[in-house]
């Protein structure tokens, strides 16, 4: 089955309550699963690493990064949906660079830890290079609920 239209996982927006506008109502938005391609360092094979989300809406574009979605993706995103992108299972893991691990990306293969700084290596290089964040997208979406009382909208240029 295709799941492409579902959204995985539902995401809230954490943010400080502003009391004055208490009264209006949440946003709830689209979020683009974005992806980068490496190579395990254990067993060689390819693996879809998750380096963020990419949120898109009237008010702008904004990227989020996988450190903060990373706890809800893992929660609620079904490990078959993202296998089927090419994306390993997504769970707390050990690291020697991070001390306690951290909800990190796997090898669909192995297992083995995909580092979280890696990735973001390969996503500064991809910036770099004049690529975009659209061109990372790997077709899966999350639910976004975005606080009415946060001032997300405003900052997201
Ligand atoms: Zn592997």
């Amino acid at each position: 089955m295709d799941a492409s239209g579902v959204p995985i996982a539902r995401w809230r927006f954490a943010a400080t309550p502003d009391p004055s506008r208490r009264h209006d109502a949440d946003v709830l938005t689209r979020a683009r699963v974005l992806t980068i391609t490496d190579r395990c360092w254990c067993c060689r094979s390819k693996v879809r690493g998750v380096v963020g989300v990419l949120v898109e809406m009237s008010a702008g574009r904004r990227f989020v990064a996988f450190a903060d979605i990373a706890e809800a993706l893992a929660s609620s995103a079904d490990p078959r949906t993202l296998a089927a992108r090419g994306i390993g299972p997504l769970r707390h893991r050990d690291s020697p660079g991070i001390q306690g691990g951290y909800v990190a990306n796997g090898c669909l293969e192995c297992d083995a830890l995909i580092g979280r700084l890696g990735l973001d290596d390969m996503l500064d290089e991809h910036l770099r290079n004049g690529g975009t964040y659209g061109q990372l997208d790997c077709g899966l979406s999350l639910e976004l609920e975005i606080p009415a009382t946060s001032n997300w909208l405003q900052r997201a240029a």
